[in-house]
């Protein structure tokens, strides 16, 4: 396995604006693994699949033409050959992304697609399972927490039409991958603080050590 750097966290924790600005700084890929859930979600809306009906979802996933790549150092996804920009962040597709992640079969679909990333080279990933899941050996993994009043004031802000409490009950209670702390991970509350000071924060953790496994410690 390449290197990796793995980050998890609640929505609009702020991790993916921290691991694109850290992926820049290492010059390494940036995933945003939700995108490829986001992309599931879209084909299954498309598909006039009910998105809470798990057991349809299930059985057309693997009939979904949901593929994924990098360029320019950033994961794109495409569905049908077509890739997936605005529809990415829609409300319709908010509302039924969760659902559609908690589909083991969708699951396990979308962690091969991102393992697959790994062998392009060094890579910052972040989603909910990436330290638990899809790159449980790494010694990098970081857990981006923020206060529920922050994260919500966050959604809003970028004009978006979000559930994020919605979002996270489901995603920290579903069976397969549920959103927890991986074992090792740092924990880094980010409610009072930049982007810039958690990639700080982050680079001084990964350091000149980049090999060295992560340290039990939280702030
Ligand atoms: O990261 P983002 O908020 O765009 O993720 C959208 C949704 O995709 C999450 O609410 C969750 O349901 C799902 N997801 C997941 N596992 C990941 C990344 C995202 O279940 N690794």
């Amino acid at each position: 396995m390449q290197n990796v750097i793995a980050i998890d966290g609640p929505a609009a924790s702020g991790k993916s604006s921290v691991a694109r600005l850290l992926a820049g700084r290492l010059g390494w890929n940036f995933v945003n693994s939700g995108a490829l859930y986001r992309a599931y979600a879209w084909a299954c809306l498309k598909a006039g699949v009910p998105p809470e009906e798990e057991s349809q979802v299930a059985e057309a996933a693997v009939s979904w033409d949901v593929t994924c790549g990098i360029e320019d150092g950033r994961s794109w996804v495409a569905v049908a050959g077509a890739r997936l920009e605005s529809e990415l962040d829609a409300g319709a597709t908010n509302a039924a992304v969760s659902l559609v992640a908690r589909v083991p079969q969708v699951r396990a679909l979308v962690v091969g697609q991102l393992r697959g990333f790994a062998e392009q080279g060094g890579l910052v990933m972040e989603g909910r399972d990436i330290g638990t899941v899809v790159f449980p050996g790494t010694p990098w993994k970081f857990y981006i927490d923020a206060s529920a009043e922050v994260r919500q004031q966050r959604r809003a802000a970028q004009g978006l039409d979000d559930r994020v409490s919605e979002r996270d009950r489901v995603d920290s209670s579903r069976k397969a991958a549920p959103l927890s702390v991986a074992e090792g991970a740092l924990v880094i509350d980010s409610s009072e603080m930049s982007v810039e000071e958690v990639v700080d924060r982050v680079l001084g953790h990964v350091g000149g050590a980049l090999g060295t496994p992560a340290r039990e410690e939280n702030v």
